[in-house]
């Protein structure tokens, strides 16, 4: 973790959200212990880890590929459990 980080003393009591359309700037997945990969050349592009995704951190580029801001995953698992190609593999995060 860098220094910059909030603290718990930084939070609102209740860790209640005080600006309005602000979820996105926090980057809920820095405390993930495992990452999705793909091997897109087996992706038959049917969309099913989009809809599983809990987070929806998973979007679609232009060419119909599905991808994952790392930003927002929380290393759960569930793309890969519901991808019926077996295109997604979860690794362990490294310490850095
Ligand atoms: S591991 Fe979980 S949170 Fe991350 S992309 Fe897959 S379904 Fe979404
Ligand atoms: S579920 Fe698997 S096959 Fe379907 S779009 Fe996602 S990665 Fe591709």
């Amino acid at each position: 973790m860098s220094g910059k980080q909030k603290g718990w003393k930084d939070l609102k009591l209740g860790c209640v959200v005080t600006e309005p359309g602000s979820a996105s700037s926090t980057k809920t997945g820095e405390w993930r212990s495992e990452r999705p990969i793909r091997d897109n050349t087996k992706c038959m592009k049917c969309g099913a880890c989009y809809l599983y995704c809990p987070e929806g951190c998973i979007n679609e580029d232009e060419d119909g590929f599905f991808a994952t801001e790392l930003y927002y995953c929380k290393g759960c698992g569930i793309c890969a459990h519901e991808c019926p190609r077996g295109v997604i593999t979860m690794i362990e995060e490294e310490e850095e």
